[in-house]
């Protein structure tokens, strides 16, 4: 026998098994949702955001988008660029119970999967191809989702999460797609590097300025010569750019917390940005909290240095789901634990002890008013009794006076 024909065939019982993860994401979900209640809207420019002066896009339509609109745009910026469009507050509250929906047709099929936010999902294939053809189980899947809650779902199966996110995204709206084991590189080289999640405008500036704008052209670059660019994100690109990603699909619980992280493509010491980074992920944490009907009574800030130091601070505050709240506490902590002129390498967000409050936020308005504030929590305190809200956190003196009545 030929060593050579004898040997792979050995190798092969070595191999990991081929990985199959899909990623599953709803098309502009909150504009979809607002659809369903409102069928008018369908086919027209609809925004749902905060105020137009103020405030920041949270979802668009497909037909804002021609117009250069999308998600994290200020509204003052959306309302120049789209001026016809409608522009909806999201104050139905009928996200998180879609949210919910989705998610549990999702665990009721799914072997193993990880919901990354409130429309996204990882669904872990692995080792499935034994039994089925987890493609055609993921379009049913998809359908069946599509069936009962009428929303607009996306996906698409690759070999690891990376591939299968930026492939969701060429799909949409309302596709899927296969990126068969071995094609990752071909699918990823024709697009342009800002399809890279993470690739903000910055690296985008510093990749054009090297003469890369598609994905394929990092490999024109060696390892090195991309870390003397970018620090130790250019290898992370360069891997990347080959379809390489190793991140596991983490198994969903019901939260107990709401966190988001940056790492920033490159480190900064920049406060001002670090502070208007850290407000945008203190935004998107607190949106996240209503959306889910919650309220906070702890909030932590994280800080990692490029030598993977990493620190954090919490402190316990009255229950509340207002950025206007939740914001100066944030901004507290982080000079507290920022060492002024050190590099930042990651940022985080966390909020937790969180308790339901059974009413619908205002998700956007800023000038609501404290009261329903105190409404929220006398909410709360009827559903689950005084104790649940007292216990683990600051209370203002008059309270706990009141709670040992
Ligand atoms: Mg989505």
């Amino acid at each position: 026998m030929v060593p050579g024909t004898y040997f792979p065939f050995y190798l092969s019982f070595l191999q990991q098994p081929q990985r199959y993860i899909a990623h599953l994401d709803l098309d502009s979900f909150f504009v979809s949702v607002e659809v369903l209640h409102e069928p008018s809207l369908k086919g027209q420019p609809v925004i749902v955001g905060g105020s137009r002066e103020r405030g920041v896009v949270t979802a668009c339509s497909y037909e804002t988008r021609k117009f250069g609109v999308h998600s994290a745009m200020p509204m003052a910026t959306a309302m120049k660029l789209c001026p016809q469009a409608i522009v909806l507050r999201g104050t139905r509250g009928e996200y998180s119970r879609y949210s919910r929906w989705v998610t549990d047709i999702i665990a009721a099929k799914a072997p193993k999967f990880e919901k990354a936010s409130i429309d996204e999902f990882y669904i872990d294939l692995t080792g499935m191809d034994k039994f089925f053809d987890p493609y055609q189980w993921t379009i049913d899947l998809r359908q069946e989702i599509i069936d009962q809650t009428q929303l607009p779902i996306s996906f698409a199966l690759a070999s690891n999460k990376f591939v299968a996110k930026v492939a969701t995204d060429q799909a949409k709206p309302n596709g899927y797609i296969f990126i068969q084991p071995g094609k990752e590189k071909e699918f990823l080289a024709p697009l342009t590097v800002n399809k890279i999640p993470g690739v903000g405008d910055s690296t985008y500036q510093v990749l054009k300025a090297m003469g890369i704008s598609t994905i394929g052209d990092i490999l024109k670059f060696s390892k090195e010569e991309l870390e003397e660019q970018l620090g130790k994100w250019g290898p992370d690109l360069w891997d990347k750019a080959c379809g390489v990603h190793h991140g596991e699909v983490h198994e969903y619980h019901e939260a107990k917390s709401i966190s988001t992280e940056n790492t920033f493509g490159e480190n900064s010491s920049d406060v001002d940005f670090l502070l208007s980074q850290l407000v945008r992920m203190t935004e998107r944490v607190a949106f996240e909290l209503r959306q889910d009907e919650k309220l906070a009574g702890c909030i932590a800030v994280k800080i990692r240095y490029p030598s993977f130091e990493t620190t954090s601070k919490q402190v316990s505050i009255d229950y509340t789901f207002r950025d206007d709240e939740l914001i100066p506490v944030a901004k507290d902590l982080f000079h507290k634990l920022y060492r002024k002129g050190q590099p930042v390498r990651l940022l985080g967000v966390r909020l937790s002890e969180l308790a339901s409050h059974g009413m619908q936020a205002s998700l956007f308005d800023d000038a609501e008013k404290k009261a329903d504030l105190y409404k929220a929590i006398d909410s709360v305190k009827n559903k689950y009794g005084r104790d649940s809200l007292l216990k683990a956190r600051t209370v203002r003196k008059q309270d706990e006076a009141a709670e040992d009545d």
